[in-house]
């Protein structure tokens, strides 16, 4: 299957009639092509959605929330033809693909199509000489770019509050995983989205994604992915002073404290291997106290080594750990583990790819990996591999744990496994994160805020944020007695 862009309501090639190659990871064989778009598509498309902008916009609020609902349930319709597609596309497990991320995707827009009949405003007292009062208002067209590794969902947490609250959107889906994004455009429209509210532009990141974060008439731009590429995307956007939310990279930690269960601290550490560890949010560092370090470590080790033998074929229900999203991600992902174990890290699991798989089916596959005996200050600590490879750290005490957990330039989440209270509370606000979960993963009610501190992000998406991301606040004063 082609991945098309979709401008203005109709599928069409890129102007210049260049396609990229996409291929399959879990055989590394090419089964379809992506429409490599350049400037020009990009202008297309936010004049098309300039276009659509103004009777978009000036909807009334429960009309835009009623196809937006449309448009979710259409998304649980097709629950299972859209997880196909992120297995074939991205390699993900497809049960993991259709019970959690398609799912969530069809909420997103569900929330937000409430959300969007929910938001008030405020009124500010000026006395009794000036009526003063906060207006939200729709912007015009927003830019979306997005990465591969949760491409539905990851869509639809941006697309989703920006159509709620009155925008029209140009999206730039991943050069790797661009699928879902064609297929939501069709969606929308079945859903009775007007031609140019949605909009999706394909193709590489420096020739799709750039003009669009330079592009002086999109009004604010939304980027997840990684933190070189949010660091040019933030220098486009300020040369049109385009406020920017910017959702990065993360290496985060996962604290064991003594008094934790072992055996569910260990199931949430392996939990981190989940999409192959292509997930920004994993917590990567495992740091457990000195004290259980042992039990802790052989309870994860077996329960990781079961995890490794479930490797395989994403289309298969019974997958525990898929392929990595790319041939060139997997040599990325080997050149850090590599450079670890020369730098004296110990592989105490996996630390190579799975070539056997590889060789028998083509695919990307690379085994789950633990490393211990690594240096805080060194790479393999320090950087995100984006990759099914956890690090063990131990630590003497609750001020060790904290110094070694915000030893990182990363910022995006934590998990602390304790059984106490206090020290959940304690350990928790001493994480440097915008999200710390204790004692579980990865559930966040959708009017919390997200987002990461230090070098994986600026700003938080969620609920009201993302609504006021999209919104021009504007006050308005009126001097009582002057008009009628
Ligand atoms: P990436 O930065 O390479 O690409 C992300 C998107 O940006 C893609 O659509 C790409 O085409 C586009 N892009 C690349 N160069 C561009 C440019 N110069 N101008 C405009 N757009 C450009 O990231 P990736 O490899 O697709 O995704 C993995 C990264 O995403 C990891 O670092 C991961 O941690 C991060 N991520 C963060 C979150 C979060 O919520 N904080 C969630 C998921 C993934």
């Amino acid at each position: 299957m082609d991945a098309l862009n979709f401008i203005d309501g109709r599928h069409v090639p890129a102007q210049g009639g260049e396609w990229i190659e996409n291929y399959q990871p879990a055989t590394g064989a090419p089964y379809g092509k992506v429409a490599s778009s350049d400037a020009r598509d990009v202008q297309a498309a936010v004049a098309a959605a300039q276009e659509a902008f103004p009777a978009w916009s000036s909807l009334p609020a429960q009309e835009r929330s009623r196809k937006l609902r449309a448009l979710a349930r259409l998304i649980e319709r097709d629950k299972d033809r859209l997880a196909r597609a992120e297995s074939i596309d991205a390699g993900k497990p497809i049960t993991l693909a259709s019970t959690l991320e398609i799912p969530r995707a069809a909420l997103n827009f569900e929330f937000f199509a409430d959300a969007a009949t929910q938001s008030a405003t405020e009124a500010h007292p000026a006395g009794d000489v000036h009526l003063n009062y906060t207006l939200r208002q729709p912007l015009g067209p927003v830019g979306s770019i997005s990465p591969w590794n949760l491409p539905l969902y990851l869509l639809s947490w941006k697309v989703a509050p920006a159509l709620a609250a009155g925008n029209t959107v140009v999206a730039k889906p991943p050069e790797w995983a661009p699928l879902t994004a064609s297929l939501l455009a069709d969606i929308a429209a079945e859903a009775g989205l007007p031609d140019g509210v949605l909009n999706v532009v394909q193709g590489l990141g420096a020739e799709a994604g750039a003009p669009l974060a330079a592009h002086p008439r999109v009004r604010r731009i939304s980027f997840t992915g990684s933190v070189p590429t949010g660091r040019k995307i933030g220098a486009a956007a300020a040369a049109n002073v385009t406020p920017v939310s910017l959702e990065l990279g993360g290496k985060s930690p996962l604290l064991v404290l003594d008094d934790a269960d072992i055996d569910l601290a260990a199931d949430l550490a392996v939990e981190q291997f989940d999409n192959a560890g292509q997930v920004c949010l994993a917590a990567v560092r495992i740091l457990v106290q000195e004290s259980i370090a042992d039990r802790f470590r052989a309870a994860f080790l077996a329960k990781a080594e079961k995890l490794g033998r479930g490797q395989g074929d994403p289309r298969d229900e019974t997958t525990t750990i898929g392929p990595l999203v790319a041939s060139a991600h997997l040599e990325r992902v080997d050149g850090f583990v590599r450079r670890a174990k020369a730098d004296g890290a110990r592989v105490v699991l996996g630390g190579e790819p799975n070539s056997e798989l590889n060789t028998a089916t083509g695919g990307f596959y690379y085994r789950p990996t633990v490393l211990e005996r690594v240096d805080p200050t060194s790479e393999i600590v320090c950087r995100e591999v984006f990759g099914p490879v956890l690090t063990l750290q131990t630590f003497r005490d609750e001020e060790e744990a904290i110094r070694l957990a915000n030893s990182t330039r990363y910022g995006l989440s934590g998990i602390v496994y304790t059984g106490s209270r206090e020290r959940a509370e304690r350990v928790g606000r001493g994480v440097r994160a915008g999200t710390v979960w204790v004692n579980t993963f990865l559930v966040r009610d959708l009017t919390a805020p997200f987002g990461g501190v230090g070098i994986s992000g600026i700003g938080r998406e969620g609920g009201n944020y993302a609504l006021d991301f999209y919104s021009e606040l504007k006050a308005l004063q009126i001097l009582e007695g002057t008009v009628q």
